[in-house]
């Protein structure tokens, strides 16, 4: 059996950041701890669960939390700048524009293909000296005793720890096997993902546009390009993944509109069912849940993973002010450190879960009095500077 101070079973966003954050700390004496990442997929598979042909937008403070950790450096060249970023609804006047030069900051965010980072955190991974990457590798069975965990692998292999993070995603067997409450909802939406090509250069600026068919998202990315999110009905998804290229270029250029001039190419196709998942209380007896096999959320306002980094910088904070206690040997799955850790992170998670509920609700709907209430907001918001400046915050991931 080998012993590790944390086994995280997931080595997506969440968990490989975790465990490179980690991989800092030592406990009083300056014994570095012991790290297992337990992943069943290399990134460099082409269908890779948490790293995939998907880019996301990192908020400005997801930026300074991964500097916080060293590891901004290791994505820096890989991120497109968000300059300014404009909201528009279709078919009425109301328009919102954030610009960083506003708010006197060099970016609003930035974009990340997930598919390259992934390759980039798991030659960290592979190097680290304290990490164990086992990958391949699945848990078959595991038990909570009273002062550690013991988990046996499909492989046959025996670990033990004194703390399970769950970072296995929105499937999460971790969290599957705890039972604990959780909220589900299905939105009857699917997101649409692609890489597009456009006459005009992007210049640094995201658009958000709520249209008939459900909220549509382009972000700016490298080489030009712009990744676009397109949430619609599950029925309206399959016929947008069925099209041919010149189609899809036509309906979403009839969606979008001419901000960007024309699309010119418009890169292989993905689509995500759009539910979501939350459990109350991530936490139990020596385990705990981050990123998404704690919530998964709609991607409209793109803060999936903002928020599953605030999860990881909050554990790790956690379990740096326990291993620096003097005078007694630490314990990092102490039901207090998780209990602490558990209670810091739920109003940040109730929070945005609302909001990105009631923001894929609100612009969804076609209903005329909603459209005039939301066009209503958008004006509102565009003409108050200190609303604005909340939006702008809140976008850049500060609460
Ligand atoms: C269309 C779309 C757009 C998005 N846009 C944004 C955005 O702009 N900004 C943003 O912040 N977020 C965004 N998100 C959300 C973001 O992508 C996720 O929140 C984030 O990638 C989740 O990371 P994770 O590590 O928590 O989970 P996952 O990515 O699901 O990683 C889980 C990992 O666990 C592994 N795993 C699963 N089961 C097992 C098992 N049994 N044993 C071992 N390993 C296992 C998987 O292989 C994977 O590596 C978007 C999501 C979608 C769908």
């Amino acid at each position: 059996m080998t012993h590790y101070d944390v086994v995280i079973n997931g080595g997506g966003m969440a968990g490989a950041v975790l465990a490179l954050g980690l991989s800092s700390l030592s406990r009083a004496g300056g014994q570095p701890l012991r790290i297992a990442v337990i992943e069943h997929a290399s990134p460099s598979l082409d269908h890779h669960s948490g790293f995939d042909a998907r880019s996301i937008a990192l908020a400005g403070h997801s930026r300074e939390l991964l500097e916080q950790l060293g590891l901004w450096s290791l994505l820096d060249d890989l991120a497109t700048p968000i300059n300014a970023i404009q909201v528009t609804d279709q078919g009425h006047l109301g328009q919102l524009n954030l610009s960083a030069t506003d708010y006197r900051l060099p970016a609003l965010g930035y974009v990340v293909e997930l598919h390259p980072v992934g390759l980039r955190l798991y030659q960290q991974l592979q190097h680290n000296p304290h990490i164990d990457l086992l990958c391949p590798a699945k848990i078959h069975t595991w038990l909570q005793h009273s002062s550690q965990v013991q988990l046996t692998l499909q492989d046959g292999r025996v670990l033990s720890t004194q703390l399970l993070v769950g970072a296995d995603g929105s499937h999460s067997v971790v969290a599957s096997q705890l039972k604990l409450e959780r909220r589900q909802f299905d939105y009857q939406q699917s997101a649409i993902i692609a890489n597009v090509q456009t006459q005009l250069p992007h210049q640094g600026r995201a658009f958000e546009r709520f249209t008939a068919q459900g909220p549509l998202a382009l972000l700016p990315m490298s080489a030009g390009r712009s990744s676009l999110v397109w949430c619609v009905s599950p029925a309206r998804a399959g016929e947008l993944m069925s099209l041919d290229e010149p189609s899809f270029m036509l309906a979403l250029q009839q969606e979008f509109g001419y901000r960007l001039g024309k699309i010119t190419r418009s890169g292989q196709r993905s689509c995500y069912p759009l539910h979501l998942n939350e459990v109350r209380r991530p936490w139990h007896h020596r385990v705990v849940l981050i990123g998404n096999a704690a919530h998964l959320l709609h991607p409209i306002a793109g803060q999936g993973f903002n928020l599953g980094l605030r999860d990881v910088a909050a554990l790790i904070a956690a379990l740096k002010q326990e291993v620096s206690q003097g005078g007694r040997v630490s314990d990092l799955g102490a039901h207090a450190v998780l209990s602490d850790y558990g209670q810091s992170r739920l109003a940040d998670q109730a929070e945005l879960v609302g909001m990105t509920s009631a923001l894929a609700l609100l612009f969804s709907n076609r209903d005329p009095l909603l459209a005039t209430g939301r066009n209503l907001g958008l004006m509102t918001i565009a003409a108050c500077t200190s609303l604005k400046s909340k939006l702008a915050w809140r976008a850049m991931g500060k609460r």
